[in-house]
């Protein structure tokens, strides 16, 4: 029986493995290691930061679901591939040593390279996680008085909840900025389209930000944070009360010694989605090495293609599937200003925006049919 060793129990690795048991049911043994045994449903940390969400709605029991799936979890954290052993070593509580696969799925997304943004972990809020979500609303909370500044750092791929954020913080202090006792601005480190990857949306955009008295800041490439200022690499600042910055994104150093990864560290694929330069191995999700925005829909259209992939490389066949990268986003505005984004990375004609209340209440409903239907029973 062959063996499929998946590393990470996110977007990616979530719907891998559940694509491949659908597609092979018993005939594969299937391990997927996480460090984590909760699931997080990060679209929804921005609703959970402003309270309209509580944790047991964006987290789920990753391990029971796996359980259900017949999918063996382990608690751990990869430490080396070793490709030509076909072995990956891991570090667990209950599991320390090598697991050997026939094939092997990457899905360890993207980590937060803090370190490159000098000042940021004394000075800036972000929102990657339940507890930093969390603690950002409770700023929010204690806030009255201010300059409010949501951004994207350089390298940050990941435009759709700075925006959300800006809108959400928009309608709580709609009164205090009429008084002009709230400001708040939205920064971006090139154009708002190239944060979306090239898709013309920035007239949309900025009109909805102009209505709710957001100003924007473009070209704003941050280089450094102290006490009260953001600095660019031109020099420019800009003064905040109150700052929710994302990070700039890298891959995973670990995995450069694998000589798959570019030079920020994400894994180079092919357009079957394996790994460029390692044999009987896929990579899914953030940890991919394609341009644009950073998106769970794209990390669950890699894993499809990938487990589609495998289920025929298994059975003999050549893997056929191939991956067209896509944006399919909705920025939730919470009324008629949200926006549906369909756009073709490597296909501009591929291109349909549209704007309305209803896309506030497909991505809501959308997203707690997902939740519902990855709850275990
Ligand atoms: C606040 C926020 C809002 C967002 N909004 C949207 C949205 O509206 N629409 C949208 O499409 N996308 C959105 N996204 C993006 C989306 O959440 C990501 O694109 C998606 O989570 C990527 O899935 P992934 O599986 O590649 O990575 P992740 O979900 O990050 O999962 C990676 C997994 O790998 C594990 N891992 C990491 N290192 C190791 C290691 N060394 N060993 C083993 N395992 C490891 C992690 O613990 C985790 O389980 C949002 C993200 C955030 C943070």
């Amino acid at each position: 029986m062959k063996n499929i060793l998946i590393l990470g129990g996110g977007f990616g690795g979530l719907v891998t493995a559940e694509n491949l048991v659908k597609e092979l049911g018993d005939e594969v043994q299937i391990t997927l290691v996480s460090p984590q045994r909760t699931f997080t449903f990060y679209p929804a940390l921005v609703r959970l930061a402003f309270r309209q969400l509580d944790l047991e709605e964006v987290t789920f029991d990753l391990e029971k679901k796996l359980n259900e799936l017949n999918v063996r979890f382990i608690e751990g954290e990869v430490l080396h591939l070793k490709p030509s052993l076909h072995r990956v070593q891991i570090a667990g509580k209950e599991f320390n040593g090598d697991l050997s696969y026939d094939y092997l799925v990457i899905a360890m997304g993207r980590r937060l390279a803090t370190e490159k943004m000098y000042g940021f972990f004394d000075h800036a809020h972000h929102l990657l996680g339940v507890s930093a979500a969390q603690k950002f609303g409770k700023a929010v909370d204690a806030f009255s008085e201010g300059d409010i500044v949501v951004g994207l750092s350089p390298d940050a791929y990941l435009p759709v909840p700075v925006c959300e954020t800006a809108f959400t913080l928009a309608t709580r202090f709609r009164d205090e900025i009429a008084d002009e006792k709230i400001s708040i601005t939205a920064v971006f480190p090139e154009t708002i389209d190239k944060a979306f990857g090239g898709a013309e949306l920035s007239k949309e955009l900025t009109a909805a930000f102009e209505k709710h008295n957001i100003s924007v800041k473009e070209e704003f490439s941050l280089r450094m944070i102290s006490k009260n200022e953001i600095r660019s690499k031109d020099d420019e600042t800009i003064s905040f009360d109150l700052l929710m910055l994302l990070p700039p994104f890298r891959g995973q150093a670990r995995l450069s010694e694998n000589r798959i990864t570019d030079e920020l560290n994400f894994v180079n694929v092919d357009q079957h989605m394996r790994v460029e330069g390692m044999n009987n191995a896929y990579a899914v999700g953030d940890i991919v090495s394609f341009e644009g925005p950073k998106l769970a829909h794209i990390a669950i259209g890699h894993a499809t293609i990938a487990a589609e992939n495998l289920a025929l490389e298994i059975r003999g066949e050549e893997p056929t599937a191939v991956y067209y990268h896509e944006i399919a986003s909705i920025i939730d505005q919470g009324g008629a200003d949200s926006i549906y984004l369909h756009y073709g990375m490597w296909d501009a004609s591929v291109y349909r925006l549209k704007t309305g209340t209803m896309w506030s209440l497909v991505k809501r409903v959308h997203d707690k049919l997902w939740r519902k239907k990855h709850k275990t029973a």
